[in-house]
């Protein structure tokens, strides 16, 4: 048998016999599933870079890889997300304010909206579910969607501000009068830096305050701040 024969002959041999490879493959894996684990992770402690490169030369391979994973393990995800954003809110702030302008500017571009806006029109029923869902979980959510839409406009947004939090973190203390807050009070969230005057829409400037407090104020800046480009540069 020559060379080439002997290979045609094992090709075939190999494909007639296929699916009983398949199955010793898994068997044997299931079988010394942690020797193969250890083998795996050894060989990527030699070739630290080789994912990497794999994915680079794989780009769309590993974009459709990704996005298949992603639509198999959604509720796992979306619960390990909500986890991590809980457990990181200080990470998460950071971030944010150290990306603003990035994400500020990515998220408004015109292919972003066009995007998005195709998106929410082949979604409508999820979009509408969604959004019911929301408000009923979010007693503030009237309120808080009118401020963080006002700061989109005045294209002011770094995060959104959930009401509750400044309340609490205030311990329910007017920011302006300097007064506990007290039954039938009203209060606002109240922009330090109004978003008029090139102030920001996150925790870091906004404050509690009775809504007389806040309304006698109007969008006056405070006295003894720092400059306004400080607060937003662009
Ligand atoms: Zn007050």
């Amino acid at each position: 048998m020559t060379s080439e024969q002997e290979r045609e002959y094992k090709r075939l041999w190999y494909l007639r016999n296929k699916d009983r490879i398949a199955t010793a493959k898994r068997l044997d894996y299931v079988q010394h599933r942690a020797s193969h684990l250890a083998r795996s992770a050894a060989w990527r402690a030699m070739h630290p870079d080789a994912k990497r490169q794999w994915h680079v030369a794989h780009k769309e391979r590993a974009h459709a890889m990704n996005k298949e994973w992603r639509a198999a393990h959604t509720t796992e995800l979306q619960r390990k997300m909500k986890e991590w954003f809980a457990t990181h809110k200080e990470h998460r702030r950071a971030y944010n304010k150290a990306n603003a302008h990035r994400l500020r500017t990515s998220r408004q571009t015109p292919e972003a909206r066009a995007r998005k806006a195709a998106w929410a029109k082949a979604n409508v029923e999820r979009v509408r579910t969604y959004k019911r869902g929301w408000k009923s979980r979010h007693k503030d959510a009237g309120r808080v969607y009118a401020a963080t839409r006002r700061a989109r406009q005045a294209d002011a947004f770094i995060e959104v501000v959930d009401h509750a939090q400044v309340f609490a973190d205030a311990r329910g203390v007017c920011a302006i009068c300097r007064r506990t807050i007290k039954a039938p009070e009203k209060w606002h969230v109240d922009h330090i830096f109004p978003l008029g005057k090139r102030g920001t829409h996150g925790y870091d400037n906004v404050q509690l305050a009775h809504d007389t407090c806040n309304l006698a104020k109007g969008s006056k800046i405070p006295k003894g701040q720092p400059t306004l480009w400080q607060v937003r540069p662009d």
